[in-house]
């Protein structure tokens, strides 16, 4: 069975003050056992603070971004190791606003998972197409577009802590969430796609997430979908009690 993710991307949003009381929040909301496993990326600051409050809970910890560099000098930079040394689980890569306002192309996200992998933290691949790719008809060459070129020199040994979350970009932020049978649709062919370059067993075994507008209203029947192992929420999770209404929803 898929283990089943929930994570909640914050972004630019939170000082730490206002990070601790939002997981303490959480974490005094989700004392039980959750069959899901329930994530939280704050912003870089936030990070080391969020450890320390969530500690002895199930929330885990997931960075928002790393650098493609492994250390040394670059300026402002945030290296995986970094990020490994305070615990993180997971890392956001190539999120579409890393890569629309920040011209991060498929090469950087690449070797952004190298970091990743390599510091061995589970790296969530975020894809997804734009409404003019989708109005072209082009979702599918897209996608596999940027999955061939982030994943170039991975083998199936790498992808064993993978995650992918399908983001279509316009559902981002914008309220229009994707249909059902239209995030079912991707996420089958995200699936096909593992399982033809890596194997059925690796295909069958990735969590493939869902992000785009996701609220208390619409988590359920979006978690019912057969190839959906779970969501990246934005807006819906700064508000600790918004994000656990979603969790208890699913
Ligand atoms: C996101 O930031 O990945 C996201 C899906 O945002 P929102 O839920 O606000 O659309």
């Amino acid at each position: 069975m898929r283990k089943k993710i929930i994570i909640a991307n914050w972004k630019m949003n939170k000082t730490v003050s206002e990070s601790i009381r939002a997981v303490t929040e959480l974490k005094n909301k989700l004392s039980g056992k959750q069959e899901v496993e329930i994530v939280v990326a704050p912003p870089f600051t936030s990070l080391h603070p969020c450890e320390i409050a969530i500690s002895g809970s199930a929330i885990l910890l997931a960075a928002q971004n790393v650098s493609e560099f492994d250390q040394g000098a670059y300026t402002g930079e945030v290296s995986a190791n970094m990020l490994l040394d305070i615990q993180c689980e997971y890392v956001l890569v190539g999120h579409s606003e890393r890569r629309t306002i920040f011209d991060e192309t498929n090469q950087i996200v690449q070797k952004k998972l190298k970091q990743v992998l390599e510091y061995e933290m589970s790296p969530v691949l975020c894809i997804g197409e734009s409404e003019l790719t989708r109005k072209a008809q082009k979702t599918f060459s897209f996608i596999e577009e940027q999955l061939t070129e982030c994943l170039r020199g991975l083998k199936e040994e790498d992808l064993l802590t993978f995650v992918v979350a399908y983001e279509p970009i316009w559902a981002i932020g914008t309220g229009n969430t994707a249909t059902t049978s239209q995030i079912q649709e991707v996420h089958g062919w995200i699936r096909d796609f593992f399982e033809k370059q890596y194997g059925k067993a690796l295909g069958q075994a990735i969590p493939i997430l869902y992000g785009g507008s996701v609220s208390e209203t619409n988590a359920s029947e979006i978690m019912k979908q057969k190839d959906v192992d779970g969501l990246l929420v934005g807006g819906a999770s700064l508000d600790p009690e918004r994000f656990v209404n979603i969790i208890q929803h699913c």
